[in-house]
């Protein structure tokens, strides 16, 4: 519970970014911070390192940050979905809707071409698109996804609902 309450205390709400209305999470203090993210990749740590994952899956941008630290911490491999037009050779694409705008993701097609063990992870939960796109890309491959996991959950958007009706396990570390 420790981890917890010093992660979120250093999360950041901004209003109206990046439009009117809009409350943005901040996760930039939580990076700045040595003790915050140390406590972030632990929180993921405890939860992941027994169930013998092979891979995280991490989602651009800010998913590859907290991707990779886990990655490095449990020992296994680390797959990058990406933004249009970054990954080279043959890939899959999914399109989804944004809180703010429309955008997809793509994965190599090289990836996953054996069952392995996945977490899918983001930095943040909204409405659910991103991870749902994320996921669907996933279900294209040999991937068993074991959880989706975000370093915050938005409660008040419909996001963990559509997840769970995909079938995709949920973590979270704060709402
Ligand atoms: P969703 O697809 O609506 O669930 O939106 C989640 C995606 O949008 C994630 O990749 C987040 O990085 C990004 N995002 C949406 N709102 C915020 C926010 O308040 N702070 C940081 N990222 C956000």
């Amino acid at each position: 519970m420790d981890l917890i309450n010093t992660i979120r205390d250093s999360i950041r709400a901004i209003p109206d970014y990046p439009k009117p209305g809009i409350i943005f999470r901040d996760i930039s203090p939580l990076l700045q911070s040595a003790t915050a993210f140390n406590a972030t990749i632990e929180a993921f740590a405890q939860r992941y390192e027994a169930e013998g994952i092979d891979q995280i899956a991490a989602v651009e941008a800010r998913g590859f940050i907290f991707g990779a630290a886990l990655a490095q911490r449990l020992g296994c491999g680390l797959t990058l979905l990406r933004k249009p037009g970054k990954l080279p050779g043959p890939v899959v694409t999914e399109r989804y809707a944004l809180e703010y705008g429309e955008d997809s993701l793509e994965l190599q097609e090289t990836a996953f071409t054996q069952p392995q063990r996945v977490v899918l992870i983001d930095d943040l939960l909204a409405t659910g698109g991103t991870v749902a796109a994320a996921a669907k890309l996933l279900s294209r491959t040999q991937a068993e996804l074991v959880e989706a996991a975000f370093v915050i959950t938005l409660d008040d958007l419909p996001g963990e609902q559509k997840l769970r009706e995909l079938g995709i396990s949920c973590y979270t570390l704060c709402r």
